[in-house]
């Protein structure tokens, strides 16, 4: 490693490998600084793969336009660049009448989001598509669907290494100084403790977000910065006939919660899996409590009433980086160049919970924009 660079990365997941990806180029120094020993290990791997389609996001929010774009962005890139993916469509059902006028709210606001085709079905309409399905109507989402994230990542960390980019693995940053000529970036790796100077540093460390920066003096509490984690577990679900679907089923997401409901999706090998709830936790701890088996089974029948307790494995647990707090407003990604806290070329990606997959492709965009500004 050099001891001065142009564009500096912390974080390999799915969004700081995709910036990575956007502005490496020859004759540029970008690296990427990840403290596992891989790409991709945390948030970016534990999730539903879900290709969103941006129904559900407050209208001009960034988690709206960047879901929209990155959707369109993805099923541009899957194809040309055989990444695995499936547009399967997504069906959100109301099962009960008093969830009728929740789902003409979401039609309205999803289309005000410019997400694609979307129809109101009638129950009917639902059972044609759907038989094994229960609802009283349902708003089918065409543009939604599924990707191979770690193929995605696959594709990204390609990239950016063509373009000369250099990703340093199992090193962590521990320390950001401001310099005259950007930022004094101090990480730990098997060899001991180094530093290096950087003119755009870019903060892309999911979970970890906040802690960085804290680092780089930002008071979290002031910013509102501070992340709260939402746990989210999955049960696998046993194939029957009397179970099967084709598309993605979500219910209606219930007002009082902080996603959008235990929904029930696929990998591309077809294995179904319900999930993720949410739960805030204190601590990045993966367990999945065995004990919501029957949360997870309650909100699968409600909408495919052939599940049978037995059908319902534990499966994988993951973490959402939330800036929402335990029943607090719902709160847009912060993505920004943190130049009026006296930080220049420092940007800040804070709160890239779901649609974070999704939105990829466009949050690097988004960014490649603030950077180059700055060089
Ligand atoms: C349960 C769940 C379901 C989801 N489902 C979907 C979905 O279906 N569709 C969708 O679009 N989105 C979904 N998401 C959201 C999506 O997974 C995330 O938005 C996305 O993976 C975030 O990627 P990231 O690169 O920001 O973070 P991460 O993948 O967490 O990457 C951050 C990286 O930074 C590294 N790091 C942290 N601190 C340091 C440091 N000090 N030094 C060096 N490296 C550091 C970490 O090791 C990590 O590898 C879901 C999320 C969860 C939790």
């Amino acid at each position: 490693m050099s001891n001065r660079a142009d564009v500096t990365i912390i974080g390999a997941g799915v969004v700081g490998l995709a910036i990575a990806a956007q502005v490496a180029k020859a004759n540029r120094h970008v690296y990427v600084l990840e403290k596992n020993q891989s790409f991709g290990l945390e948030t970016s791997s534990r999730q539903s793969g879900v290709i969103h389609a941006g129904i559900y996001y407050p209208k001009g929010s960034l988690k709206a336009k960047l879901c929209v774009a990155g959707n369109r962005s993805l099923y541009q890139l899957c194809p040309r660049y055989d990444i695995g993916h499936k547009r399967l469509g997504k069906l959100i059902v109301a099962v009960e009448d008093e969830e009728r006028d929740e789902l003409e709210t979401l039609l309205e606001r999803g289309r005000g989001n410019g997400a694609e085709g979307l129809k109101l079905l009638s129950r009917r309409g639902l059972k044609e598509l759907e038989s094994n399905v229960e609802g009283v109507g349902a708003i089918l989402s065409p543009s939604s669907g599924i990707i191979d994230s770690y193929a995605l990542m696959q594709y990204f960390v390609a990239k950016a290494v063509e373009g000369e980019a250099q990703i340093a693995y199992q090193t962590k940053v521990v320390g950001i100084e401001k310099t005259a000529e950007g930022y004094e970036v101090e990480v730990e790796d098997s060899e001991g403790r180094s530093s290096f100077i950087t003119s755009v540093l870019v903060n892309s460390a999911g979970l970890y977000s906040d802690k960085v920066a804290e680092m780089a003096g930002i008071d979290i509490d002031r910013a509102g910065y501070r992340l709260h984690y939402g746990k989210g577990d999955y049960f696998s679900l046993k194939k029957r006939q009397s179970t099967r679907v084709s598309r993605l089923i979500y219910p209606v997401p219930p007002s009082d919660i902080a996603g959008v409901g235990i929904h029930i999706t696929f990998d591309l090998e077809g294995r179904v899996r319900l999930g993720p709830d949410i739960e805030y936790v204190d601590s990045l701890d993966y367990a999945i409590d065995r004990r919501e088996q029957k949360l997870f089974y309650d909100s699968g029948k409600r909408l495919l009433p052939a599940i049978e307790y037995d059908d319902l494995e534990p499966e994988m647990a993951g973490i959402r980086p939330k800036l929402q707090e335990p029943g607090g407003e719902i709160r847009d990604f912060v993505i920004r160049d943190e130049s009026d806290k006296g930080l220049p070329a420092f940007i800040n990606l804070i709160g890239i919970e779901s649609p974070g997959l999704t939105a990829a492709p466009a949050i690097a965009e988004y960014v490649a924009g603030l950077i180059e500004e700055r060089l």
